[in-house]
């Protein structure tokens, strides 16, 4: 259907929870996607940051064909293979011992949240069971992961709130140690926060939390629902970052499209579920989780981690160039292939004006530009991208 056929579709049968782009996408291919009348759109979304292999990847593509002609779901009653392979190639490149699947960001992070409460419960009693997160963050749309997430916005209208959770404001080690009590569970936060404006953790503040968290017991939860797997450059932020969670939540990018969340923790942390404390229908089925190997596969085994890499080097060189020569640029953010460009303009001006011009980006929190295009993005895609900006920039200007 077309574009304005289907907005009209939509409008009659959706609930109306988005704020869509007057566009409909028919197909993708590579960094490329199209809409029902041919036209070609460079994607520098990524499905928000889901797309990590671009569209259309045929180890991925062959992947999810096999598995689906072979067997696409179980439950949980059941072994089956790709889901323990998946959980072992994790294992394998992480700090973590054990894996729980889910089926996207909220549900991991709902379960990093059971986890904690748990493992404190089980260890200190009730009473302790409080989570401190950052201002700013986000986490989820459930009741718990709506709750950790620090902005009103995503709260109103929805109380009462979870009880036990804290905000204190990201990157402020005196905020975060006064509200850290004897009551308090875990820390969570974003080694980057990607929906709340691109902000990146500091690395001192991230060793002190570190250290805060292990002399007090206090577990450490890395959200990675988008920085991991190979987002930043590394197959998780925080192997740049020079610490080490005791949980560590992802999604998005996980099955490079395919729908799946995951939870990870070290063994001592993990062994707090016990069998029928936690459990999903769908959580790991072999459909996703064959999707998820593919994913994982690829980045371990090609070269797209370094071109990963690479690019985002390049691309924050661009930024940052286009940064001096505009003024409307305030300053520019961000971690491998997770970039942000903050403005004195709305940025929503800017989205409109690039999908004119072919290109999809994301705006996020009014005056930021999020970037998060697949990992296989190229030199040329970039240069486009720079010079639009720079185009529309001037117009803006003038
Ligand atoms: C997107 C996101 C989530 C939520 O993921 P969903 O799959 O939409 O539930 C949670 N945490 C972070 C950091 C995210 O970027």
């Amino acid at each position: 259907m077309p574009t304005e056929e289907l907005k009209q579709a939509a409008a009659r049968y959706l609930m109306q929870t988005y704020t869509r782009q007057p566009l409909a996408i028919a197909r993708g291919r590579g960094t490329k996607v199209y809409d029902f009348e041919g036209r070609e759109y460079l994607d520098f979304v990524g499905g928000i940051a889901v797309n990590i292999l671009g569209h259309g990847h045929p180890d991925l593509v062959q992947a999810i064909q096999r598995q689906a002609a072979q067997l696409i779901h179980t439950s949980n009653l059941y072994y089956t293979d790709p889901q323990v392979k998946l959980a072992q190639v994790l294992v394998d490149h992480s700090f973590a011992d054990k894996v729980f699947f889910c089926n996207s960001g909220a549900e991991a992070n709902e379960a990093a949240v059971k986890l904690a409460r748990r493992y404190s419960h089980d260890k200190y009693g009730a009473g302790r069971f409080e989570i401190v997160t950052m201002k700013n963050s986000f986490h989820g749309r459930t009741m718990a992961t709506l709750t950790a997430t620090g902005q009103d916005k995503i709260q109103k209208g929805y109380e009462p709130l979870l009880p036990g959770f804290h905000h204190v404001a990201f990157n402020s080690l005196e905020e975060l140690t006064e509200a850290v009590t004897d009551k308090t569970a875990a820390i969570m936060l974003e080694p980057i926060q990607g929906e709340g404006g691109v902000h990146v953790a500091d690395r001192e503040y991230l060793r002190q939390v570190r250290d805060l968290c292990t002399k007090r017991d206090v577990l450490l939860i890395f959200d990675e629902v988008q920085t991991g797997m190979g987002r930043t450059g590394t197959l998780f932020a925080y192997e740049q970052l020079g610490v080490q969670p005791d949980i560590m939540t992802l999604a998005k990018g996980l099955g490079g499209g395919m729908p799946i969340g995951a939870c990870l923790a070290t063994d001592s942390v993990a062994q707090a579920f016990s069998p029928g404390s936690h459990a999903s229908t769908f959580g790991g089925n072999p459909l996703a989780c064959a999707a998820g190997l593919a994913v994982c596969r690829v980045l371990l085994e090609g070269q797209v981690l370094d071109q990963a890499r690479q690019m985002g080097e390049y691309f924050a060189k661009g930024l940052a160039d286009c940064k001096e020569r505009h003024r409307v640029v305030r300053e520019v953010r961000g971690l491998g292939l997770l970039r942000g460009m903050e403005l004195a303009m709305e940025g929503t001006v800017v989205v409109s004006e690039c999908l004119a011009r072919g290109i999809l980006i994301n705006g996020t929190s009014a005056h930021v530009l999020r970037f998060v295009p697949p990992l296989i993005i190229s030199q040329p895609d970039i240069d486009r991208l720079i010079e639009t900006l720079g185009q529309i920039f001037s117009k803006q200007a003038a």
